[in-house]
């Protein structure tokens, strides 16, 4: 089949008080719409993956994730649609949630693995699948040069110049490919990235390792809520705000994140009046569902 998909992914202005108070615009660029599942970032960086699996002649997908992966899910339905086979290496011991419950419904076979095996992809798969032609190694998160390369060509899509982008980060692939694009297309625009994990400041060597040239760009390290995954009240009540009052879908382990320092950024004067912010809502609402107690309270 061919590896395609029309992407809908269109910009969006987000109006409000604090924005009209500090002089600024603020769009977001809607790769949440780009697909129900295969959403955001995990579908640019899967499409030359993907693309290489097919002129490779590998019919079967393997990956690896933790348990709320987004990127196990959307590979799991890119192979459907695609007609790949999938097998998701799960990362700890066996449970059930909504996630790894539409990875299945997907047609991806999970395969759960002691942390400490986790630790060594390559030697899992090889383990599995080291005879197996068929197969392709697609690492964690789909972190990779050739992901770098899809999520650059979302700057190629931008018809309008931003001073600022904003990104969540998690292994760095999608701001890395942001970056190029931005070189690429010689854009005076800035790239702020937000680690969602804690100690951030280890993403600079993640980003750079896919930088087609040296580049500058701003990470902002203090965002993380105190790691992956992790939340708090702020965060929580940002987020009810935040879909509240623009009708776009957001979720606590990213696009929340990204959001909350933008907003913040704003409110201590960080960007000049006549601005112009764009930030990238990089999908993974499903996210959602795995913290929906987080919500309750
Ligand atoms: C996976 C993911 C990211 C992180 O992307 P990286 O390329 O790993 O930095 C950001 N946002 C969302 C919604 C994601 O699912």
């Amino acid at each position: 089949m061919h590896i395609n998909l029309e992407i809908y992914s269109p910009i969006h202005q987000i109006k409000n008080k604090l924005f009209d108070e500090k002089g600024i615009e603020v769009f977001i660029k809607r790769d949440d719409l780009i697909h129900p599942i295969i959403s955001g970032n995990k579908w640019r960086k899967l499409k030359y993956l993907l693309k290489r699996a097919q002129a490779e002649n590998k019919h079967h997908l393997v990956t690896f994730g933790g348990a709320y992966s987004n990127h196990l899910l959307a590979t799991a339905a890119a192979a459907a649609k695609f007609g790949f086979n999938a097998t998701g290496f799960v990362r700890g011991e066996e449970v059930a949630n909504d996630t790894l419950f539409l990875c299945r419904l997907h047609g991806m076979d999970l395969i759960f693995t002691d942390r400490e095996s986790y630790r060594d992809k390559p030697a899992l798969f090889d383990k599995y699948f080291g005879d197996d032609a068929d197969a392709i190694f697609i690492d964690e998160g789909g972190a990779s040069a050739e992901g770098a390369k899809g999520c650059s060509e979302l700057v190629d899509e931008l018809t309008e110049t931003y001073d600022h982008v904003f990104c969540a980060c998690g292994t760095g692939t999608t701001a890395a490919g942001i970056i190029n694009g931005i070189q690429r297309n010689q854009l005076p625009t800035q790239f702020h990235a937000i680690p969602v994990l804690k100690n951030g400041d280890f993403i600079r060597d993640e980003i750079d390792k896919f930088l087609t040239a040296p580049a500058d760009y701003h990470l902002h390290t203090s965002y993380h809520f105190g790691g992956y995954g992790k939340t708090d009240e702020r965060l929580i009540n940002f987020i009810k705000q935040f879909v509240a009052e623009t009708g776009i879908l957001i979720e606590p382990v990213y696009t929340g994140k990204m959001l909350y320092a933008l907003f913040d950024m704003a409110a201590s004067d960080y960007f000049k009046p006549g601005d112009r912010v764009l930030a990238i809502h990089s999908g993974g609402i499903w996210g959602l569902l795995g913290m929906k107690d987080k919500f309750n309270r």
